[in-house]
């Protein structure tokens, strides 16, 4: 399953624990969050293990532990966990540009202007019709 995700996500999904899929189920606009999130994870624990990364009513929830011993708790770790979920909440889904979060067909999704408008299936109409007149 790695394969099918671009490398800079490999390091990432190589820290999800035994028993869970290795899946990221997010949108690629914040790939290059959780890369950096990996980054400084890495560095605070370097044995850290993951069990989800999603979305949740528009903000990234991860799921992760500084080590398998579920009695160990680290400050840095999780301020660092909240940083990039806060974050998360101001990064378009789609492409990574600065976004809000917009409800769509009952959905929170997290999406610059042009995404949401799309998402919207907004269509701009350059012509109006001549009754518009
Ligand atoms: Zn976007």
């Amino acid at each position: 399953m790695i394969e099918e995700y671009p490398s800079e996500v490999h390091g990432l999904l190589k820290q999800i624990a035994p028993g869970w899929p290795d899946q990221l189920e997010v949108g690629v606009g914040w790939y290059p969050l959780l890369v950096r999130l990996d980054a400084t994870l890495s560095v605070i624990a370097p044995n850290y293990v993951v069990q989800r990364v999603k979305s949740k009513f528009g903000a990234l929830s991860f799921y992760a532990a500084p080590s398998d011993d579920p009695s160990n708790f680290d400050e840095a770790f999780a301020d660092a966990v909240r940083a990039a979920e806060w974050e998360s909440t101001q990064t378009c889904e789609v492409c990574g540009a600065p976004a809000r979060q917009y409800v769509i067909r009952l959905w929170v999704s997290t999406l610059c202007q042009r995404h949401a408008a799309e998402a919207r299936g907004d269509v701009v109409d350059p012509d109006p019709p001549p009754s518009a007149v």
